[in-house]
């Protein structure tokens, strides 16, 4: 495995960065460093042109709405066919609530103002009363994925669009739809904060594992016992 690279882009880190989502990228250096696994990040910012071959995975994290504003326009713009060409490859994507929201078609920011998304995922969001905060923990495949939502879009899957999971605490997507992120192959958006990753370390595996193209089976086991322990913790936050 040693050969092996896996190239992060960061998508807006200057601006898409709340609740700590910079320690989903540590969490990720840190279980390939360990396993002797190379690690690179790109960081990209607005302006910036995107090479739509240099990523295994392009990370998006949370953000506020005036900075999504931001975002949005660059994402549709100067990034878009890159992005879109990286997730036709088969390049993993993994967005966090306000970078979630920009893969869908458009987020309704208010009455007249509308954010326009990639479209990649098949979900759009529209601002809603009040905000959705919490803990919250989903099941995905028979697993459980814990963090934090503080959100005040909804997020409505189209018809036939695979959630990541179901709701098994807190809110997800719209707060009664039962369903939280949406997953396309290996593009994923999510509500979950906390950051992610370090509260889920089996689901940073497999995140490494989709965007390397590997079983997660392949990858050396580690000792996670503080991992454990930080998923335990979340799971009893949201009464799981
Ligand atoms: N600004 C978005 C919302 O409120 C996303 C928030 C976030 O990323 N935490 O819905």
């Amino acid at each position: 495995m040693s050969e092996r690279t896996l190239r992060i882009g960061a998508l807006y880190p200057d601006l898409l960065n709340i609740y700590a989502d910079r320690g989903n990228l540590l969490m990720l250096q840190r279980r390939c460093a360990w396993r002797g696994i190379g690690f690179e990040v790109t960081r990209s910012t607005i302006g910036d042109e995107l090479d739509p071959d240099a990523h295994d995975l392009l990370y998006l994290g949370g953000g506020q709405d005036r900075d999504q504003q931001l975002c949005a326009l660059d994402l549709t713009t100067v990034k878009k066919d890159a992005v879109h060409a990286h997730a036709a490859r088969g390049g993993a994507i993994l967005a966090v609530c306000g970078g979630y929201q920009l893969l869908g078609h458009h987020y309704g920011l208010q009455p007249g103002v509308t954010l326009p998304g990639l479209g990649l995922l098949d979900v759009h969001t529209e601002r809603g009363e009040g905000r959705l905060i919490g803990n919250v923990a989903i099941e995905v495949e028979g697993r459980t994925l814990a963090g934090f939502e503080n959100h005040g879009g909804r997020t409505i899957l189209a018809p036939g669009q695979e959630p990541l999971g179901r709701v098994l605490a807190g809110h997800g997507n719209t707060g009664s739809s039962g369903h939280e992120g949406a997953r396309t192959g290996n593009v994923i958006g999510t509500y979950l904060h906390g950051p992610l990753l370090p509260k889920n370390a089996w689901f940073a595996d497999w995140l490494i594992a989709a965007a390397l193209g590997i079983d997660p089976g392949e990858l050396a086991p580690l000792d996670d016992a503080f991992e454990d322990a930080a998923h335990a913790g979340a799971r009893r936050a949201a009464g799981v």
